[in-house]
């Protein structure tokens, strides 16, 4: 970690956003076995029942965009969650579609959740309108809100602060990717480690919480590097994570950079055996909302070869976590302090 980041590191709150109930709520979730804080279970057992993130695409466009945009991302994610977010219907028949499907599988409860682009890149007014709708249906529990770190402006967090307020459980889903200033610049993510820092920070004096997305695997990234971002992002008492292998997609930058032989992907037991670390390292109360990126269409998928399936890899780590005899956190210590 460079002196400046560390710096900043030091002079930091921390705000811890789980409350007691949902940290006994992991803890049993290892009590009966599991090895990882799994998402699913927890809020299972949170709301006793199941619960369904809706993925929406409301339209958002990008901030980075004028810049290029990040070297791994095609059209702001659109190719990706095109299966997903049916994008030629509106935002209200998104909702109710996804409602009305679910809710004949038993499902009575969701979290709208805003996905492709950045989705707190609009003018306020506009943001409140598309949040108050979403929430005005009685069977949205929340929202989960795919954003970046430098977009998430005091008076968006105040607004989605109030609805915290009134009971609803809101979710930053926060683009991380890393705590390292230097692959950040690589990627070509147009922020900074301070801003991600501050993200977190800011969302949880506010009561939200927040599921950074990581990929393991970045370009220039040694070992140590992806688990010092597992470390910190511990310290700074993130509320989950969504754990992604790099994947070169066709139509970006990554692809030029993967045909020019400047980078390979890692192979699928590379692959596992990195998460594990991964999750060795990080604090056993931080859930676990994926460990795959199994979205990508096969047909604009370049590297890696293997199948992203989600339940697939989940089961290859539990494989090798048994095998190692460890689970989440059993090598979490901490050089960063557990509360500061
Ligand atoms: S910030 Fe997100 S949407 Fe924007 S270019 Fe990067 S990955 Fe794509």
């Amino acid at each position: 970690m460079d002196n400046r980041i560390s710096n900043i590191y030091n002079t930091i709150i921390v705000i811890i956003m789980l409350s007691d109930e949902d940290i006994k709520i992991i803890d049993e979730i290892y009590k009966e076995g599991y090895l990882i804080a799994q998402y699913g279970v927890y809020v299972k057992k949170k709301y006793k029942e199941r619960v369904f993130k809706i993925p929406v695409d409301a339209g958002f466009g990008c901030p980075n965009k004028t810049t290029g945009g990040c070297i791994f991302c095609p059209d702001m994610g659109r190719p990706i969650s095109v299966r997903y977010c049916d994008v030629q219907l509106s935002l209200k028949d998104q909702i109710e579609k996804q409602i009305e499907i679910q809710k004949n599988k038993g499902i009575k409860k969701f979290y709208v959740y805003f996905y492709p682009g950045t989705n707190t890149y609009a003018p306020i007014e506009k943001l409140k309108e598309i949040w108050d709708f979403s929430l005005s249906y009685k069977e949205v529990i929340g929202l989960s809100i795919g954003t970046r770190p430098d977009c998430l402006e005091e008076e968006k967090l105040d607004i989605l602060g109030e609805y915290v307020k009134k009971g609803y459980d809101i979710w930053i889903d926060l683009g991380v990717q890393t705590m390292h200033q230097k692959t950040l610049k690589i990627l070509n993510r147009g922020h900074n480690v301070s801003d991600t820092i501050t993200a977190i920070q800011n969302c949880h004096e506010k009561g939200i919480k927040v599921c950074g997305h990581i990929i393991l695997g970045l370009p220039n990234e040694t070992w140590d590097d992806m688990m010092e971002t597992a470390k910190i992002l511990s310290s700074l008492k993130i509320d989950a994570v969504k754990i992604y292998p790099l994947v070169v997609i066709k139509g970006t930058k990554l692809e030029e950079m993967y045909w020019r032989g400047e980078y390979r992907t890692f192979d699928e037991k590379q692959y596992i055996s990195l998460v594990c670390d991964f999750l060795e390292h990080l604090s056993p109360h931080v859930l676990i909302q994926r460990l795959s990126k199994d979205k990508v269409p096969e047909e604009i998928k370049i590297s890696p070869e293997w199948y992203l399936g989600r339940l697939r890899i989940m089961n290859k780590v539990y494989e090798e976590l048994k095998r190692r005899g460890s689970r989440q956190g059993s090598r979490y210590l901490s050089s960063f302090k557990e509360s500061i």
